[in-house]
Parts: structure tokens; C-alpha cells; sequence
């Protein structure tokens, strides 16, 4: 095998890209495994995202999606034990919880109590008296509250161990930007990159938001697009809040470690419009700020945008090409992606190595003739 020789060729270098990799090398160790990104995408969602592990608050009927989300909120704990043991950098993760007011629900509110109880979500109610005592921080007219078991991770420190437990697990990861495909037949031989063709086995289509002009170069129609979020962080105390809050078009989510509060998100069909626009981030901290007054105060650190891959259906695309035999998808991950990665991750690995045993046909690449 040569130097440009791989047995899996990853095309994408965020959280999903990365973790197939790292799953993929520690269950099969013989791999011989390249990720290829492009090292100048400041876009990516993968830095760009808040790290709320959130299915509860996201999602509201039980369906395959929420089950697969669900799944991978419980998986965490030891998917980043391993993480962090392969790579040697720490990622703050906390299960403390989120907080939902009422006043962000109104008229869903009932509802969502019926969901989490027939759901059997580990979740409590507070009165108002009990916000007072657990979240004192809180703006008096939340109302009653629910208390929600689930999680937070700082992304950007599990997306540096990623790639650090792939270098260290002996993954390729080449800073290269694919523009193309040689391929022979329906099989694809070789990714064109601007630092040479990286010659695979298997391929992976795992670039997010960019996934579908990639497959536009082998005639492929990706029914995908970015879909902007401007966030921004503050400064507020360490220990200020150990939940994450969800408003009403508005998340505030803990980074700890001295790192503040990420504010969120818009949701913009804008295309890849890089642009952090001040007005929309005051916006973002008045909005925060009605359920967390002191953000009003909170020094502001810093704003980015980045891009949600999102498929026509809102629906992850997690499998093996129909239309090229040694082609597979992981993308479209959309609002939770970083939930979704230990999950997505043993469930790539399991596809591509053909130990899989469901196959979930809500997420096939066939729904969309790819
Ligand atoms: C503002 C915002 C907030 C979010 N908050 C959350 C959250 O709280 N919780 C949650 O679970 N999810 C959240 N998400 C969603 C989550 O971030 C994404 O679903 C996830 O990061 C997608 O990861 P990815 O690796 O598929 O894509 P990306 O992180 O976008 O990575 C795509 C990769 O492909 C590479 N690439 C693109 N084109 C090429 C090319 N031609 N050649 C080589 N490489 C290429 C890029 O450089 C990049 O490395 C948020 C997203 C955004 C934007």
C-alpha cells in the first residue's frame, strides 16, 4: 500500500467526520484510515455549535429520530471516557440538566409535561417557589418550571480531541480541500485534493453543510442547505448556572472552566453568508435575558456564525450510497449534530463494516435517490 493508499477515505473534518474515524479505527485497528477538511472553514458547525445535548427540549414525539437521539445522550459518558483517554484532552461534559419555563411554551406547555411523563424522561416540575430556592437567578415571570435530565458538552474541546485521538490512534488527517473524484465506473477510486489524490477503498461523505456541492461533482442532488446560526458568549461567574436554559427562541448554554455562557441562535435560510450582524446579537441578549436578567450586564467575549446542515426533511442522510458501490454518507445533522456524534458514529462504523443489524430506513440515502 502506498503513501496515498487508504482502506477508508473520510471526507470532512467536523465532529461527524472525525468520530467515524475514531470509532471506526478502534474497532477495526488494521484500517488504514485518511480524514481529509478543509483547514480554512470557519463556517463549520462543529466549532460553531453550543453543545447542548438536548433530545428532551428538541424534540416532541417519539419517533425513530428521538430514539436515536436519546440513545446517544446515554451513550456519552463513555464515549468521551474513551475520548479523552485516547486523546489526552480534557472536554468539559455536565448531565446536570436543563431548565424549560413555562412562559417560553404557553399553550405547549401541558403537552410537554404529558410527553415527558408518557415517555418515561427523567424530568421534575418547579413551582414558582421552588425557582426561587434552585434557580434564583431566574426572571420571576418564568412561572413553573421543568427541571429535564440532559446534557452539555464544550464542542470545541470534543471536536480538538477528536482529532487529536485520530492522529493518536494513527489516522491520516490531511488539511486538504477535495474539489473532485477519479472514478471508474461507479466505483470511486480516488479524491482529488489540491494537495494530491488520496487513493481509498471506501469513501465517506461526512463535509456537512458542503456535502451536497461535493456530490454535485458526481452527479448527485443532495436536497441539503446551510441554515445560519449567530451565536455569541458572555462573561458571567463559573458557577453562576449549571443548567442549560431553553427560552423561547433563545438557548443560554454553561461552557464552565472560566469559558462563560453561550447565548443562541438564529435559524436563517441565507445560503453561506458569513456576516455577524451586531443588531441580531443584541437581539440574541435581550431575548436571553428576559428569562436570565444579569445577561443584560454580561460583558460580551465574542460572536461567530456557522452552518447547520439540514436536509430537506430535517432528517440525518446515514448510509451507503445506491449509486456508487464503495460510497458512503454521514450528513444533514443539522440542529444535533454534536448529540448525535457517539451514536452516528457507532452506527457508520457498523454500516461500513458490515456488522450492522438495522438498518434505519428513515435515514437511507434511498429516500433521496443518492
Ligand atoms: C449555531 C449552531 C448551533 C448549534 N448547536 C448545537 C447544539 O447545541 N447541539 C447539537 O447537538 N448540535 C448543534 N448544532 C449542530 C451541529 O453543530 C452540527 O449538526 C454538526 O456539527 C455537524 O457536524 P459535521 O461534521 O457534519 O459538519 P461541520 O462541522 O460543518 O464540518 C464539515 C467539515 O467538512 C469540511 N469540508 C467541507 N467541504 C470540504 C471539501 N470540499 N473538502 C474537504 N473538506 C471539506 C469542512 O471543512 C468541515 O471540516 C449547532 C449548529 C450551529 C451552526
Amino acid at each position: 500500500m502506498e503513501n496515498n493508499d487508504f482502506d477508508i477515505v473520510v471526507i470532512g473534518s467536523g465532529v461527524i467526520g472525525h468520530s467515524i474515524a475514531f470509532r471506526l479505527k478502534q474497532d477495526d485497528p488494521q484500517l488504514k484510515i485518511a480524514v481529509l477538511g478543509d483547514p480554512v472553514n470557519s463556517l463549520q458547525a462543529s466549532r460553531a455549535a453550543a453543545g447542548m445535548l438536548a433530545p428532551f427540549c428538541e424534540c416532541d414525539k417519539a419517533d425513530r429520530f428521538f430514539k436515536f437521539c436519546r440513545e446517544s445522550l446515554d451513550k456519552f459518558p463513555e464515549f468521551l471516557r474513551e475520548l479523552v483517554s485516547v486523546s489526552e484532552v480534557p472536554v468539559h461534559f455536565s448531565i446536570e440538566g436543563s431548565l424549560m419555563p413555562s412562559s417560553s411554551y404557553r399553550e405547549a406547555w401541558e403537552e410537554r409535561k404529558v410527553f415527558f411523563a408518557e415517555e418515561d424522561i427523567p424530568h421534575e416540575v418547579w413551582s414558582s417557589d421552588k425557582v426561587r430556592q434552585k434557580a434564583p437567578y431566574l426572571s420571576d415571570n418564568c412561572g413553573e418550571v421543568m427541571w429535564v435530565r440532559e446534557g452539555q458538552v464544550n464542542n470545541r474541546q470534543m471536536h480538538d480531541a477528536l482529532i487529536q485521538a485520530s492522529r493518536n490512534l494513527g489516522n491520516h488527517v490531511l488539511e486538504a480541500n477535495v474539489s473532485g473524484f477519479i472514478r471508474k465506473g461507479s466505483t470511486l477510486a480516488s479524491a482529488v485534493t489540491d494537495s494530491g489524490n488520496i487513493n481509498g477503498g471506501q469513501f465517506v461523505l461526512a463535509s456537512g453543510s458542503w456535502s451536497s456541492q461535493l456530490a454535485r461533482v458526481l452527479e448527485v442532488s443532495i436536497p441539503m442547505k446551510p441554515i445560519k446560526g449567530q451565536m455569541c458568549r458572555v462573561q458571567l461567574e463559573d458557577h453562576f448556572m449549571d443548567y442549560t436554559l431553553h427560552g423561547k427562541m433563545t438557548y443560554i448554554a454553561p461552557w464552565r472552566e472560566g469559558n462563560g455562557f453561550v447565548i443562541g441562535s438564529t435559524m436563517e435560510d441565507k445560503g453561506f453568508d458569513p456576516s455577524v450582524e451586531d443588531g441580531v446579537i443584541d437581539r440574541l441578549i435581550a431575548n436571553a435575558a428576559e428569562i436570565l436578567p444579569c445577561l443584560k450586564s454580561a460583558p460580551l467575549i465574542e460572536s461567530w456564525a456557522g452552518m447547520r446542515p439540514a436536509a430537506e426533511d430535517l432528517m440525518p442522510i446515514m448510509g451507503k450510497s445506491g449509486r456508487y458501490d464503495n460510497l458512503f454518507y454521514s450528513s444533514g445533522h443539522y440542529r444535533n449534530g454534536i448529540l448525535l456524534t457517539p451514536n452516528q458514529a457507532d452506527y457508520m462504523s457498523g454500516l461500513i463494516r458490515q456488522t450492522l443489524d438495522n438498518e434505519n430506513s428513515e435515514f437511507s440515502p434511498s429516500r433521496y435517490d443518492l
